[in-house]
């Protein structure tokens, strides 16, 4: 894997000419490591939830048959809160220093062959000491590790690291850290990137999977990737598109009927079409077309969805096949699998509807920051707030916002919602001139389609 080095002064010249200024301190590893290190709750990079510290409440764990360490015969519950809260009130490099501090590296006691003599890696011994205040004066007391650690709620994995640190000879591992940081920074999070978007490939699959064994669960896979450039045009046309195919695939459920849809899309939709398909979910469950509607989006830049084999699969087909007018698209589709023959359904001008009447329903919440969610979730049980995740992970707990208005609305169905379009589309005259040049390799019969489209500006 390449990485990619960014001292500070690059970043601030990175930044002059970005919109969207890099600010590291907000990244998100970045703001979990400053909640670790202060001991509170944070996410680890596989996602889990590491819950906030909380001082020992033993004054030892280790045994006093086995352990005769002074510092673990007169340590408190006491001490080790006072320790614990100084010890989270420092930052990394304080912390790293201040347990190095209380280690102490000296000659192993016994050597035995193979394991403590030359061959061996063990070429040290460690002592552990905190200060402790003892008839107002503070000593240092030995501890055990296992006790020592107990102290600071930390694992002797982090422990083994700062003692092969000073076995290299790091008296301060922290300015290590810090180079190898912005060393790896990059790298890292690309790794996260990469093991999150492994992950999102993983909770796709079990939604298919399961969707397979279910009558009432549906999944459907949504590309709009092509649909970009149009931006806010393209996001009204996927929606029509979306509500067309539920309309035409699904009944309204009676009373006590349940179904579920989950619709997995990539990333790549800007935050104003986002809002768009949080309302059409919405109002899916409003109109009792599905209990529960989940939407659900893999990492940007990793959206391989099943469907985009699909196209791979059309575009092979398109090598053999004559398009002449867009409707031939419909028999290049349908043959161009022979496994599951894809249904096709050629949208009219009229099936592209205006969803304005019901986004009046929706209050977008500023503290709702769509992007940053990669799960949401809407429910007939719950019918004013949208709960969301930051990731798949099923033990992320969900944070609901209150974005639908209360009162009870009778959705209009979609053949009351007003058109997006109320004339055919005209095209440049340019564009026209070029279809009719071109009118040499069509055969005769589809000539009639280029000629009737109608231009805009010039004469027609
Ligand atoms: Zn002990």
């Amino acid at each position: 894997m390449s990485t990619v080095h960014i001292t500070s002064s690059f970043c601030k010249t990175l930044n002059k000419s970005r919109k969207r200024k890099i600010n590291v301190n907000e990244w998100k590893c970045n703001k979990n490591k400053k909640l670790r290190n202060s001991g509170s709750e944070y996410i680890d990079r596989q996602g889990r939830i590491k819950p906030t510290k909380a001082t020992s409440r033993e004054a030892r764990i280790c045994k006093p048959e086995t352990c005769k360490k002074g510092g673990c015969t007169s340590i408190t519950i006491d001490d080790k809160e006072m320790l614990f809260n100084s010890f989270y009130g420092m930052d990394y490099n304080d912390q790293s220093s201040y347990l190095v501090k209380c280690i102490a590296m000296g000659a192993p006691k016994r050597l035995r062959a193979g394991k403590t003599d030359a061959t061996s890696k063990k070429l040290a011994a460690f002592t552990y000491s905190v200060m402790l205040k003892r008839s107002g004066k503070y000593v240092s007391m030995l501890m055990c590790k296992r006790n020592f650690c107990d102290i600071f709620q930390i694992n002797t994995k982090s422990i083994q690291i700062l003692q092969s640190k000073m076995k290299d000879g790091v008296t301060i591992p922290t300015d290590l850290r810090e180079t190898e940081e912005s060393r790896i920074k990059i790298q890292q999070d690309s790794e996260l990137h990469h093991r999150k978007a492994e992950a999102g490939y993983r909770f796709l699959k079990e939604d298919i999977e399961s969707s397979k064994v279910s009558t009432t669960k549906h999944v459907l896979c949504i590309d709009m990737q092509q649909h970009e450039s149009i931006a806010g045009r393209g996001s009204a046309e996927i929606v029509s598109a979306l509500l067309a195919y539920i309309e035409d695939h699904f009944d309204i459920l009676k009373p006590g009927e349940e179904r579920h849809l989950i619709i997995w899309s990539d990333r790549c939709v800007g935050q104003n079409n986002n809002w768009k398909v949080v309302n059409l979910c919405h109002y899916l469950v409003q109109c009792h077309y599905f209990t529960i509607v989940e939407q659900k989006f893999l990492c940007s830049g990793h959206s391989f969805l099943p469907c985009d084999r699909n196209f791979a699969l059309i575009e092979q087909r398109k090598k053999v096949c004559k398009v002449y007018v867009p409707d031939m698209w419909k028999e290049v589709i349908e043959s161009a699998s022979h496994k599951n023959a894809f249904e096709v359904k050629l949208l009219q001008q009229n099936d592209f509807k205006d969803f304005a009447p019901i986004e009046k329903n929706v209050k977008k919440n500023p503290n709702l920051k769509i992007t940053q969610y990669m799960w949401f979730r809407y429910s007939a049980d719950d019918p004013s707030n949208v709960n969301v995740r930051p990731s798949h992970n099923t033990f992320a707990p969900w944070t609901s916002f209150n974005i639908f208005t209360k009162k009870k609305m009778q959705p209009p169905g979609r053949s009351n919602l007003p058109l997006l379009y109320n004339e055919p589309l005209k095209i440049t005259f340019e564009k026209k001139q070029n279809l009719m040049d071109m009118s040499d390799y069509i055969p005769l019969k589809y000539i009639n389609f280029y000629e009737s489209l109608t231009c805009k500006g010039k004469k027609n």
